[in-house]
């Protein structure tokens, strides 16, 4: 049976995330946004709430949501601001790898620390040469003794100068692409580990992006997360597991690009009339509308087959991110038009909406590798109603 009622336990939370984002995020936004300072008040808040962490079990002392309880909260929290957002759920990003893969005393060592105090754990696949191309990484792992040593840089890594630990991404020397890969835990305070500056960026500014620098890292071989050459893998279960939060991200920017516009349009005059009264500007909200409650459902629907652990749910992530990325795209930028001259300018929340838009179609896969993955279910497990052709 299908049921899209929420619980009131899910109303309730989504209730809560709500009135935070709306009380502690919206009114720093701006600030936040125009400096590109570290917004680690509104993240000590927002982890005394318990809206951080979302996805870390119960029995390590974290919240245990399931996947539709988070993106529940994302999409209120990202409706007030996707920057302070993108940091804010990285924590799950660098958690789920340990969730999946990590042994019990690997949970308790690495999760449970970030439940008991603000701490960031950032996720590391990315590299100056690769992003896309998980399985092209370059970092390096050489096992000596008791421990590995890591070697290359990685970039373009959310909360990399400010975590305390990072799931560092790296081949065993002398493999090559997938078969190679392995995930490790370093802690941030490992020798020979270091940060870069944070970079400056289009959109997102509030959230910290940068470089992890790793030369003659050594790594305990009990801090290996899974079997030797599980990595890609892991990466790819993390990604089925975190992209419905993108859906999420981009139905909660949408939904609030929407919401500008139409208040915008309801009091703003052209050739003496609202411009609300125009059939082109009526056409274009209501086309936002339809797209945002499609996003959201296919947001929900992703994350109800995560949760049920349905074979189908990878698929259905990228579709969520793909749809949501690209629907929050065109929303951002025809709620901007309805704006006129005033949405080109900083001083009106639209315009970094438009700004923070872009990055939904590159990171955590971009929209063209979202395409690849749903072709490959396609061409490969699809079962066609209608043979021949
Ligand atoms: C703000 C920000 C935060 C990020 N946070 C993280 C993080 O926390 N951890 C992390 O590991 N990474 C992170 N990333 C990196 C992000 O995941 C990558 O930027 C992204 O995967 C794209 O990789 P790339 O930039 O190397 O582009 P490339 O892989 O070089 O791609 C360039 C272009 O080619 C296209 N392309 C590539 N391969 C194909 C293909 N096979 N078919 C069709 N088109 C293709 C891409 O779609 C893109 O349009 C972040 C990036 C940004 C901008």
């Amino acid at each position: 049976m299908i049921d899209f009622q929420l619980t009131e336990e899910q109303i309730a939370l989504r209730e809560k995330a709500r009135k935070f984002a709306i009380e502690e995020i919206l009114p720093v936004s701006q600030k936040y946004d125009k400096s590109g300072e570290f917004p680690r008040p509104v993240y000590e808040k927002a982890f005394k709430a318990g809206l951080m962490n979302l996805g870390i079990p119960k029995e390590y002392g974290g919240s245990g949501y399931g996947s539709l309880e988070s993106v529940l909260v994302v999409e209120e929290i990202a409706a007030a601001d996707p920057g302070i957002a993108t940091s804010m759920y990285a924590n799950d990003l660098g958690a789920e790898p340990i969730v999946l893969a990590g042994t019990d005393e690997q949970k308790r060592k690495f999760l449970t620390p970030l439940t008991k105090e603000l701490k960031f754990i950032a996720f590391a696949t990315s590299e100056p040469g690769m992003g896309s191309d998980v399985a092209g990484i370059q970092a390096t792992s050489e096992r000596k003794g008791d421990e590995y040593v890591l070697n290359g840089n990685k970039f373009w890594i959310t909360n990399g100068d400010v975590a305390s630990y990072y799931v560092i991404f790296a081949r065993l020397k002398g493999t090559k692409r997938h078969e190679g890969l392995c995930a490790f835990v370093v802690p941030r305070e490992s020798e020979g580990l270091s940060t870069g500056k944070p970079l400056e960026k289009l959109g997102h500014r509030a959230s910290d992006t940068g470089a992890v620098i790793l030369r003659n890292v050594h790594v305990p071989v009990e801090n290996r997360l899974g079997d030797e050459g599980i990595g890609f893998l892991l990466a790819m279960g993390t990604f089925m597991h975190t992209r419905p939060a993108i859906g999420a991200f981009a139905t909660g920017l949408a939904r609030s690009a929407m919401e500008y516009a139409i208040n915008y349009a309801k009091q703003r005059e052209a050739f003496e009339h609202k411009i609300s009264s125009f059939q082109a500007i009526q056409q274009m909200v209501a086309d936002m509308y339809a797209r945002v409650e499609a996003m959201r459902l296919l947001t929900w629907r992703a994350a109800w087959l995560i949760d049920k652990g349905d074979k189908d749910a990878n698929t259905a992530a990228s579709i969520a991110k793909l749809v949501g990325a690209e629907d929050a795209m065109k929303i951002a930028t025809d709620a901007l038009q309805v704006y006129g001259g005033r949405g080109y300018l900083e001083n009106y929340r639209i315009a970094k909406l438009f700004r923070d838009a872009k990055l939904f179609q590159i990171y955590e896969g971009t929209s063209q590798v979202q395409r690849y993955v749903i072709s490959r279910y396609l061409f490969k497990d699809y079962e066609p109603i209608m043979k021949g052709f």
